[in-house]
This record gives C-alpha cells, sequence and structure tokens, in this order.
C-alpha cells in the first residue's frame, strides 16, 4: 500500500514567507508522487495550524505528515504531538527546516524557494519509511548529584532538598562558597558577601537531605537519566571527621607556614594543616601533604600529639565512594583571567600591581590586611589608584566576550577606596561602562557623585618609567581617552587589574566525564541559549551558574533554582519517556569486530565472548549513530536514520539536480 503523505508550509509571520514563495512550495509539493494534501499556513505552531493537521489525517486518511517550518528544536514536538493526536504514531512525522537552513541564510527568493522544494521533497522521501516507534520509560531515582559548591550549586541544592528531594553535593575544595566567600562586598547593594553566604552554607551542612563530600571530586560516571552511577574520590584529610570537633589547635600549633594562593590569592600565608575560612564548611580542616613537615621529613607530628580528639591520621588514604543517582547539575563556576598574559600590564613584575581578586582580600575585614588598603609593603596607603577595566575580556588577544561582572565590581572598588581612603583619587580606565541590572546603573550614578575619576580608553601599558618630577616610585598608566583624543599619562601608587572570568581550566575535562559540549571558549554549552539555557544536550544533566557564561551573583542564584526546579520536575514525574532513537546490532551479521565498542561515547555497546557479538544497552545508547556509521559490516542499525529514510532523503534533496542530469534513480 502507498503512503498517504500530508504536507504543511508554514510562513513563520514573514520569518519564512518574507524570502520563500510558500503557496508555490505547497502547490509544487501536491504535485510530488504521495503527496494527497498540501497546504501552506500562516503559523503552522498555532493551535489552529496543529487542527489542520489532525482534521486532514482523518479526512484524507493521511499515514505520514510533513511540515516545513522552523527547527525541529523548536517544534518538532508540537507537530509529533498533532501527528498523534490525528490518531497516528508520533514518528511517522518529519519536519524540514525551510527558516534557519534557508530563510534567514539567504535573501534571494527564488534560490529559497528552489532550496524549500528540495528540502521539503527529502522530508517526504524519508518520512515515506518511517516506522512506528514507541518512547521507552525509565525510572527516575530522586537523589541528584551537584557538582561545585558555589553559590549557584548551593542554591541549587537547597531548592531541591527543601522540597524533600536527596541531595549530593560534591566540592573540590575544603570547603563550599565558591568565589563568593573570598568577596568583600557585594554590587549594586554593598551587603557583605559573608553575612549572606554563611547562613546558606550552615543550611547545607545541617540540612537532613544534603550529603557533602568536601575535598572530593567526580572520579566516573556512567548511565543514563534516571539512573548514573556516579563514583566520587574524597582526598584524604588527613583528620578523622568523626573525631574532629574542629577546636582549630591543630592549625594554631602547625610550625609549617605557607603561601595561601587559593583563598588569600597569594596575600597571606595559611599553615600546612588549615581551614581555608573561619566559616568554612564543614569545620574540618585539611592537611596539605606537599607542605606538612611529618611528609617531607618523617618528622614533627605537632597537630597529631596536640589534638585533643587525636583526629589526625596520617595514614589516610582516598576513599572512592560510589553511589546511584537520577540527574546532575554541574556548577563549577569559573576561573579569573591570568593577568599575567598581559605583560603589558606589569603583574607578577610590578609590586604595586594586584588583581581585582586580590584587591577583594585586602579590603576584606577578615582578609590579610583586616581590610586596610596598603600597597604590597603592607604599610603604605596609595593616595591615587587606577582601576583598569575589561583586562583579558572584550580584546580579541584574549577572549571577545563581556565578562559582564567587571564594570560593577570596579565601581563597587572605586567606592571601597573612597570609603576607606577618602583622600585617595580613584581613576577607572573604561572601554564602556556596561550596567545592566537591577540597581546597577543607580549605583554608577552614586559613584559618578563620588569623585570618582573616568577616563574613557583602553590601558595601553603600565611602567615605572618616571619622566616627569613627582612620577619617581609611581606607576605609570597609559591610555588614549577617546572622549577628548588625547594621550593620557596618569601616575597612581597602585593599580588594580579588573580581570575578566573564563572557563575553569579543566572545563573540556568535565564536559567529556558528563558527556555534555562546550563552547568556544570553554563554558558549557546549554540545550538552547534562550529556551533551555540550564539544560544539556544530555539529558538528565543541568549546569547552573558561571560554568555556563559569565554571571553574577543574583544570575547564579536564579540558574541554581532553575536547575533545581527542572530537575524536581523530573523527580515528580517519577519516570520519564526517552526517545526511540536508539542503535540496534543484527546479531545474525556483526563479526564481534568491536570497533563500535571502543568508539561509542556513551560506553553503551558489550562485547559477549561466548557469542562473538557486540550489544547496544538501549537504555544507555543515546541515538548518536556513531556506531551505525563505523560498523564495516553494515550490522548497526539506527532507529529513525536507517539506511533507507538517510538515503531516500538525500535523493528527495537532490532532486532537482537528478531531474536535469537525468540521472536513473
Ligand atoms: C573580583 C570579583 C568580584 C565580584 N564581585 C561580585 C559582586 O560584588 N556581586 C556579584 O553579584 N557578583 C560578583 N562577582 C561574581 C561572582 O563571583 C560570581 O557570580 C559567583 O561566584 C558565581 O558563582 P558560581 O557558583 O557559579 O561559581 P564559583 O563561585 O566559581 O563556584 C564554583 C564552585 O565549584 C567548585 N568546583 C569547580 N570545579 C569542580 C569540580 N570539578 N568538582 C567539584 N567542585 C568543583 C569550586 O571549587 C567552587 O567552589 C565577582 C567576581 C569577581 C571575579
Amino acid at each position: 500500500m502507498s503512503e498517504k503523505v500530508g504536507v504543511y508550509v508554514c510562513h513563520c509571520g514573514t520569518n519564512i514567507a518574507g524570502v520563500v514563495d510558500v503557496e508555490e512550495v505547497a502547490r509544487w509539493a501536491g504535485e510530488q508522487p504521495n503527496v494527497v494534501c498540501s497546504r501552506d499556513y500562516k503559523f503552522m505552531c498555532s493551535s489552529l495550524g496543529q487542527e489542520l493537521i489532525e482534521e486532514d489525517i482523518k479526512e484524507h486518511g493521511l499515514t505520514r505528515i510533513v511540515v516545513a517550518a522552523c527547527s525541529p528544536h523548536m517544534h518538532e514536538k508540537t507537530f509529533r504531538g498533532a501527528t498523534e493526536k490525528g490518531g497516528l504514531n508520533p514518528y511517522l512525522f518529519e519536519m524540514a527546516n525551510i527558516r534557519e537552513h534557508n530563510s534567514w541564510a539567504t535573501s534571494d527568493k527564488e534560490a529559497a524557494t528552489q532550496k524549500a522544494k528540495a528540502l521539503v521533497k527529502g522530508a517526504v522521501e524519508r518520512v515515506i519509511h518511517h516506522q512506528p516507534l514507541e518512547p521507552i520509560p525509565v525510572d527516575i531515582n530522586p537523589t541528584t548529584l551537584i557538582v561545585g559548591g558555589g553559590i549557584a550549586g548551593i542554591s541549587a541544592a537547597l531548592e531541591l532538598a527543601n522540597a524533600g528531594n536527596p541531595v549530593v553535593l560534591v566540592e573540590r575544595e575544603p570547603s563550599i562558597g565558591g568565589h563568593m566567600a573570598q568577596l568583600d562586598k557585594t554590587f549594586p547593594t554593598l551587603d557583605c558577601s559573608a553575612c549572606i553566604l554563611t547562613p546558606k552554607m550552615v543550611d547545607v551542612d545541617q540540612h537532613p537531605n544534603i550529603t557533602l563530600y568536601s575535598w572530593s571530586e567526580v572520579e566516573d560516571i556512567s548511565g543514563y537519566i534516571g539512573n548514573f552511577n556516579v563514583t566520587v574520590r574524597k582526598k584524604a584529610r588527613y583528620v578523622i571527621e568523626e573525631l574532629c570537633t574542629g577546636c582549630g589547635i591543630c592549625e594554631e600549633k602547625c610550625p609549617r607556614k605557607v603561601i595561601d594562593e587559593v583563598f588569600e590569592a597569594g596575600l597571606a600565608q595559611r599553615k600546612a594543616i588549615y581551614r581555608p575560612f573561619p566559616q568554612a564548611i564543614p569545620k574540618y580542616p585539611v592537611l596539605d601533604p606537599q607542605n606538612c613537615t611529618y611528609f617531607e621529613r618523617g618528622k614533627c607530628k605537632a597537630c597529631q600529639i596536640l589534638c585533643p580528639t587525636g583526629a589526625i591520621d596520617f595514614e589516610q588514604q582516598d576513599e572512592l565512594i560510589e553511589f546511584p543517582v537520577g540527574n546532575v547539575i554541574l556548577a563549577t563556576g569559573y576561573d579569573l583571567f591570568d593577568s599575567e598574559r598581559i605583560p603589558q600590564y606589569g603583574y607578577g613584575r610590578l609590586a604595586n600591581v594586584f588583581t581585582s581578586l586580590e584587591f577583594e582580600r585586602m579590603v576584606n575585614a577578615s582578609g590579610p590586611t583586616g581590610g586596610k588598603i596598603v600597597l604590597r609593603d603592607g604599610e603604605t596607603v596609595p593616595k591615587s589608584i587606577a582601576i583598569v577595566h575589561c583586562v583579558g575580556s572584550r580584546d580579541n588577544n584574549y577572549h571577545e566576550y563581556c565578562s559582564k561582572v567587571c564594570c560593577m565590581y570596579s565601581l563597587k572598588f572605586a567606592h571601597l577606596v573612597h570609603e576607606r581612603v577618602p583622600e585617595a583619587e580613584v581613576y577607572n580606565f573604561y572601554i564602556d561602562i556596561r550596567t545592566p541590572g537591577k540597581g546597577y546603573e543607580e549605583f554608577y550614578n552614586r559613584l559618578l557623585e563620588e569623585g570618582t575619576h573616568f577616563i574613557r580608553g583602553r590601558v595601553a601599558d603600565i611602567s615605572e618609567a618616571a619622566r616627569f618630577p613627582g612620577e619617581e616610585g609611581k606607576l605609570i598608566v597609559q591610555a588614549e581617552d577617546t572622549l577628548i583624543g588625547k594621550q593620557r599619562r596618569v601616575p597612581v601608587d597602585m593599580v588594580i587589574l579588573s580581570a575578566g572570568m573564563e572557563a575553569r581550566h579543566d572545563s573540556q575535562t568535565v564536559s567529556l566525564l558528563f558527556g555534555m559540549g562546550c563552547d568556544f571558549n570553554g563554558f558549557f554549552i546549554e540545550r538552547h541559549p534562550k529556551l533551555d539555557p540550564v539544560a544539556t544536550m544530555t539529558e538528565g544533566v543541568f549546569i547552573a551558574g558561571a560554568c555556563q557564561g559569565p554571571k553574577d551573583i543574583p544570575d547564579s542564584v536564579a540558574q541554581g533554582a532553575a536547575a533545581a526546579a527542572r530537575v524536581a520536575g523530573l523527580i515528580n514525574q517519577r519516570t520519564v519517556l526517552m526517545e526511540p532513537v536508539r542503535a540496534s546490532i543484527n546479531s545474525e551479521t556483526c563479526s564481534g569486530c568491536r570497533i563500535c565498542n571502543d568508539l561509542c561515547p556513551y560506553n553503551a555497546i558489550v562485547f559477549h565472548e561466548d557469542q562473538n557479538v557486540s550489544e547496544v544497552i538501549t537504555a544507555l545508547c543515546q541515538g548518536c549513530g556513531t556506531c551505525v556509521a563505523a560498523c564495516p559490516s553494515s550490522a548497526i542499525n539506527g532507529a529513525h536514520f536507517t539506511n533507507d529514510q538517510v538515503l531516500s532523503e538525500i535523493e528527495g534533496l537532490l532532486w532537482d539536480v537528478i531531474e536535469r542530469q537525468a540521472v536513473p534513480v
């Protein structure tokens, strides 16, 4: 029996119809073999558009549906739903993308109309070979893994846990808190960062639904939405948590001091056994064996000898902990751009050039100087400070993107300088001031009134090259002031480099571990930048916070909550339906070569030694098609992407060429 195909060509307002002659495409499609009904319609995605499909299926006895409209990312689900409502299996539908792939890509009306015909023809030829498929139901384990305990991960964890769901939070550092724990005050409200963060950290610690593994990392993850198996490496702390009271005697008595490169950004020292900051969660210290006298020379043990509860254990080993989870939220945050990469700014060479995180620690009351703004000598109060915006951001040599937070935190720094050193002159060197956010522009206006000097121009050089009287011992900041068209030479005592946010150095490795993608800059890729910003292309894996792109605290909190809401929605369903687009291996024709075993990015293929054949574990398979293309015996079939379907689509796409050249098909 030949199939009866219905074709629907969408105008999408003028998005498609402004370039493609949709009436002509629909008329032409109606003349193609197997097409019994063909229409064009203003908005196929509207309820009326969908009803057209449902009614035609019943009236004309359609057995296959083609909609030529936008990307399947947008409306494939909508039209599959309409097909199903009409009484057909939803997989007997195919979508031709004549918008993103066509009308948005050209203004040539004739060429676009011709291409739309080719895309429709390809879809018609393909859909004839479609087979009915059934979604695969999978149960959802209610536990969620959250990786990264910054403000985004903390927000996601608390949202889920407060809704009654178990959460496992894995943090790589000794304490949760992330970058927010290092900040002094937060723009634009200037509330103390620790004051608003630490209650949340305590909530995490005390929450009965949250299991926290700090000083830990995910070593392995396998499985699929609803059913992941996770292995976490809990690094040896050399402290028995059950015995430790967090009294701090070990830290106090430890004779070894090292520069604290992480929490104090290199501005202060810590002990070899330490808690990164007083409010750290969990409260247990961590011993750094690389800098411990006992590990180096076999002597000391002061911490062990003086610990009142016997909690120090030099023999402690890393522990591997395995557990199942249903969903994953990645909230691994960002790294600060390394300012040494811009040699002309002198960071690391000129003592009084500081990074923004160093300055955050310096102005912090619990930081290395107790909140005093001083030069690297620890004493001299600067009388003039230059704040250089866009260090590593909006610069084609480093990162083209805007880091979003640097203008605001630079304004915050200027305010803090005025507050602590009222007599100091503050110069903000900026390219553009970007303050989109609630209360942000108002904060900028406030700064204008506080007497900060704003110089519009990218800083070209920072040096100690004094040329004029009074410049001795100063840092000379040079920039072209683009508002007055003149070179400026500003001698200052201190420079703060407002470095941008960049993707974590290991984001590629982490993304591979979780089967996701990274964008050109190394940030994790969301499923859709506008409509699905916290989901990823891997079902059951979500992202939140600055790991997705530069973000301030309010946005990170919002994303954490959004990711939690997505996960909670899945947990509440208990069972989700997975796409039946999966591979399967014909054991009769499988040669047992195992090529597919190694290629599968999802470890979804097992090999049966006794039968010398491979088998796809359907639940693990993501339908990527890698094995199908690689199998030398053509023994692997990709459901919904069979050879018949793909080759027929290609023939359809090439109808024009085939007709013109009279190539026998
Ligand atoms: C100098 C400066 C000042 C700022 N001031 C402000 C301000 O005043 N107001 C404001 O709104 N924003 C400010 N920000 C921005 C703010 O820091 C971020 O918005 C916020 O920290 C993002 O939170 P996050 O949880 O996404 O990432 P992070 O804070 O980076 O936290 C990520 C966490 O994940 C952990 N992690 C990373 N990789 C792994 C892994 N593989 N496994 C386990 N754990 C991992 C990290 O250790 C960290 O704890 C400032 C930024 C800078 C640089």
